[in-house]
């Protein structure tokens, strides 16, 4: 651990341990980093005796897959958010602009606490805890709580492992620190299974007729991507119609699997003409770099930005980011 992170983490337990009153906040569309996260902290500081609140931006609703981390009932919506928090948490937001609506709250908050994991987070808090060798948010968080001598109960661990298990595709990009730290969760009584499973392998009948749609107009562009390969799909909303997030988000963890492609791109309808696309790559492609040349973000092999017009204009500029970072 650097001695910057372990200050900040010093700082960071510091001003929580002070504060009576907290506001944690996930990233808009909250995945279960994010609010795996959010709500592994909320839950150690609503335990310390503090008034605690859990949110984020958009949309108004929670992802079915993550109401159950929230046990102690900390989660609130956007609108409910004070206007000058004494002290604010964000969590998994590696920019201002992932706040949403809500990024306005870090010039009226007493203190802002930055916890995350992207290389490209500016350090937009008063303190930064900023690890970007974590594979997660969620693994911060949890040297926070161990800073903050929190007790890891099922609760607790529950959230972190969730974050965990997601961001680093079960494990598989864990390194041997982390396979660790999952066996602590596991001896704090998280069912691994229970935990994974409605988060990516459960589905509605409906995702099936959903994907049978959308896959069967997905391209591939052999010789995109400097020649490495891209393959893309486009899910409308009207193909998403009767599902949930959850199901619009996984389309990209099998378009990936596309042997002939480097890189991967799923273009979400969010509303007409709005689209948020998600940017994976197997090992070469930085796709972090494409998205900021696209005006978003994220990790090496998995990025994201949002982006206005018809599909085929979000694809013709990708394409050009691509050949800006892969080509030649
Ligand atoms: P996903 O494709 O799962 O939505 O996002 C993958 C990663 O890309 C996220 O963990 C996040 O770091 C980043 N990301 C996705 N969408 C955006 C966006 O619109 N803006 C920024 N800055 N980052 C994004
Ligand atoms: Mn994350």
């Amino acid at each position: 651990m650097s001695n910057d992170l372990s200050a900040s983490l010093t700082a960071a337990a510091a001003a929580l341990t002070d504060a009576s009153d907290v506001t944690l906040l996930a990233h808009v569309n909250p995945d279960a980093d994010a609010l795996g996260s959010a709500l592994a902290l909320g839950l150690a500081l609503h335990r310390l005796g503090k008034t605690v609140r859990v949110s984020f931006g958009a949309p108004d609703s929670v992802p079915e897959t993550l109401r159950d981390l929230d046990v102690a009932g900390l989660l609130v919506p956007a609108s409910a958010v004070p206007a000058a928090p004494e002290v604010l948490v964000a969590l998994d937001t590696g920019s201002v602009g992932r706040l949403g609506p809500l990024a306005d709250r870090l010039s009226t908050a007493g203190t802002v606490v930055v916890v995350d994991h992207h290389v490209s987070n500016p350090g937009f808090g008063t303190v930064n805890v900023i690890d970007a060798s974590a594979e997660a948010t969620a693994l911060v968080v949890l040297r926070l709580l161990d800073e903050l001598g929190v007790e890891l109960d099922e609760p607790i661990a529950r959230c972190v492992y969730a974050g965990l298990v997601t961001d680093t595709r079960s494990f598989r990009h864990a390194r041997a620190s982390t396979h660790e730290v999952a066996a602590r969760l596991l001896a704090a009584g998280v069912d691994a299974e229970a935990v994974a499973r409605p988060l990516m392998d459960s589905h509605p009948f409906g995702y099936l007729g959903m994907l049978a749609k959308v896959l069967s107009r997905a391209a591939l562009e052999r010789s995109a991507a400097g020649g490495l390969g891209f393959v893309h799909a486009v899910v409308t909303l009207d193909d998403a119609a009767g599902l949930r997030p959850e199901e619009v988000e996984s389309v990209v963890d099998l378009v990936r699997t596309t042997a002939e492609a480097e890189v991967a791109a799923v273009l979400k309808e969010l509303g007409p003409s709005y689209w948020s696309v998600s940017l994976r790559a197997v090992s070469r492609v930085d796709v972090r770099e494409v998205a900021q040349l696209l005006g978003g973000g994220g990790h090496r092999l998995a990025a994201g930005f949002t982006a206005e017009g018809d599909a085929s204009d979000v694809l013709s500029r990708l394409r050009e980011a691509l050949e800006t970072v892969a080509g030649g």
